[in-house]
């Protein structure tokens, strides 16, 4: 149809001709109820694949599926340039849309009245835009917003990808997870901004590990599951202080700990924050795809299996996944398992070690040292159970049943032996117990209840534990204004230095087993333990060597001025009738 000012046969008609024809977008002219008068071979290219039986008459009809909507938006009342809808998206169909989505096509609709008698639909593929823009909101969900790097969904996509593509391309995927030793401390120290930018260093160093691959994708937005994928490696950050580095290489022996290595040496050096230089160490466990982890998700709980023993065994090391990993594993959960039941069931008692006052001999106090019972396999030594108690948050109730049995007891025993009883009850005081918010408000009530006087009670806690930051030490200050001692447990073993005791709140040291066990044989232990002495004496500590076995190292430890002994020399841990025979045994 020309318009009626430009002749048929005229130089500008024919442009005009060839332009509706090559334009990349489709352009239809029909009656408001949808049959098509004209169209250019754009739109009946785009439209063809949603046609039913390949007929292109009504518009709408065409549209039925795609868009149902379409016939109803013609029929209301146009807005301002008689704009009907404009740039409305639809799935544009296609011969192979269900097999392959990734050909699906997507459409844009705009629908224009003219005059109120005629509609004039323009089409255009905005297939590109759609995938941009997924991908853009993709990248966005698969990006962790501190460092940039793929997070833990998106370390989860790239795994089970990889493992679905593995028996195909006969490569070895290495996955590593690193955890920052002690990132709460580096946070209480240089506060949380400075320590975001320690953990946006370690993600710029740890990008450096996995090989440099092909720049960006075509696309402006990077997907990172592609790009990963080209690179053969990808780094994430999973966790707050927890990364993972995943890479898929030739089969080569040993390749995960040569990966560990090159980690450790790229976070090895300090990191450089304003004013400060600030050293991490971290923990790795590595695993490797194989037959045993078919899945992204056991890949990922093997290799946070290793970093957690890695962890454990003192962390700033590497650790690989192995069977006897997973089964150590599996007894800790067995454990757990039945120590959730084990303080309701009564299978949980208390047993007292003595402490004597080394130039008197006399019993000044008791340790409360808790054991389990367990109906298969015996009685438990508390080394085998505290840590899992302390990960899995059982601690707090086990811990309120031995302060509350101790301290019964303590009683009872005043009663019973009067002067003769111990004057002091230690009990033991765990780290997962400290940050309890209840934990002062419960001890109070347990002295309450006991009748017993708070001077009268020893806490003891590890060293690691009352060198931590602030927070914990202001709990340590608490518990002290209830009136009770404070011990220094293990001292010798942990962190804090002679040096620094004077800002513990503590009253007691308790100098560690494995220094009094070498007093006889090591010159150096022997010059340690009588220095420590000497600063406890300045400090006006009491102090207690723990472990003493033999005559001689009392004796030796009385001449040093030590207050107090604990040890197998005296007595084992005893029940409370071993404890009363025991007593009574006594010259
Ligand atoms: P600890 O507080 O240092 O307790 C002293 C440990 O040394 C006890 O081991 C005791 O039996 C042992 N011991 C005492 N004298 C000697 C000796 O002369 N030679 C040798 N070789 N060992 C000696 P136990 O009872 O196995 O407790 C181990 C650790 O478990 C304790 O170390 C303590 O840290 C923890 N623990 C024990 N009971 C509790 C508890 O009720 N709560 C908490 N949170 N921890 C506890
Ligand atoms: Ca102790
Ligand atoms: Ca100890």
């Amino acid at each position: 149809m020309p318009p009626p000012s430009v002749p048929e046969d005229s130089d500008a008609f024919q442009s005009l001709i060839q332009f509706l024809y090559q334009t990349p977008v489709g352009l239809v002219d029909a009656e408001t109820d949808g049959r098509i008068h004209m169209m250019n071979p754009m739109a009946a290219q785009l439209l063809m694949p949603l046609a039913r039986d390949a007929v292109l008459d009504n518009l709408f009809d065409v549209l039925q599926d795609a868009v149902p909507s379409a016939r109803r938006l013609a029929a209301r009342q146009a807005g301002p340039r008689g704009v009907l809808c404009e740039g409305l998206r639809f799935d544009g169909g296609g011969p192979t849309a269900a097999t392959f989505p990734e050909r699906q096509r997507t459409l844009a609709l705009s629908l224009f009245s003219v005059d109120g008698k005629r509609l004039t639909a323009v089409l255009h593929d905005a297939t590109r835009d759609e995938r941009r823009q997924r991908r853009r909101v993709d990248a966005a969900a698969n990006t962790d917003s501190l460092t940039g790097l793929p997070n833990r969904q998106a370390l989860h996509a790239y795994l089970a990808q990889r493992l679905e593509q593995g028996n195909a391309s006969a490569r070895q995927l290495v996955l590593l997870v690193i955890n920052c030793d002690r990132f709460q401390h580096v946070n209480d120290t240089v506060g949380q901004t400075a320590g975001d930018a320690v953990l946006a260093q370690i993600a710029t160093r740890l990008r450096s590990v996995v090989d440099a691959g092909p720049g960006a994708s075509v696309e402006t937005v990077p997907a990172p599951l592609e790009t990963a994928v080209a690179q053969r490696g990808l780094v994430a950050r999973i966790a707050g202080d927890e990364f993972a580095l995943a890479i898929e290489r030739e089969p080569q022996p040993g390749l995960a700990a040569e990966l560990a290595a090159r980690v450790v040496q790229a976070l090895d050096r300090p990191y450089a924050l304003q004013g400060h230089r600030l050293r991490c160490t971290v923990s790795i466990g590595s695993a490797q795809a194989g037959p045993g982890s078919s899945s992204a998700g056991e890949l990922l709980y093997h290799a946070r299996l290793a970093m957690v023993a890695a962890q454990r065994a003192g962390g700033n090391r590497a650790m690989a996944f192995d069977d006897a990993l997973q089964q150590r594993a599996h007894q800790r959960s067995a454990i757990e398992n039945d120590l959730r039941d084990a303080v309701q069931r009564g299978e949980l008692f208390v047993v007292y070690q003595p402490v004597i006052a080394l130039h008197s001999g006399r019993v000044e106090a008791v340790e409360a040292l808790v054991r389990w019972r367990h109906p298969v396999r015996g009685v438990v030594p508390p080394d085998a159970f505290i840590g899992i108690a302390e990960e899995s948050g059982l601690i707090v109730e086990l811990g309120a049943f031995v302060l509350g049995e101790a301290c019964h007891q303590f009683m009872r025993w005043q009663r019973q032996h009067g002067a003769l009883a111990p004057r002091l009850m230690a009990v033991n005081l765990s780290r997962g117990q400290l940050p309890h918010p209840s934990l002062v408000d419960d001890v109070a009530a347990v002295l309450e209840a006991s009748g017993m006087q708070p001077a009268q009670l020893q806490l003891e806690v590890t060293e690691s534990m009352a060198a931590q930051d602030a927070s914990v030490q202001m709990r340590l200050r608490e518990l002290k204004r209830l009136g009770l001692t404070l011990a220094l447990d293990d001292f010798g073993t942990g962190y804090s230095s002679l040096s620094s005791l004077h800002q513990l709140p503590i009253d007691l040291l308790k100098i560690d087993r494995s220094f009094v066990s070498q007093l006889e044989t090591s010159r150096h232990h022997r010059v340690l333990v009588e220095a420590t002495l000497r600063v406890a004496q300045s400090l006006n500590l009491r102090t207690v060597a723990e472990g003493i076995e033999t005559e001689a190292q009392a004796r030796l430890l009385a001449t040093m001025q030590c207050d107090k002994g604990q040890g197998y020399h005296f007595a084992r841990p005893l029940t409370v009738e071993q404890f009363d025979a025991w007593l009574r045994a006594r010259p």
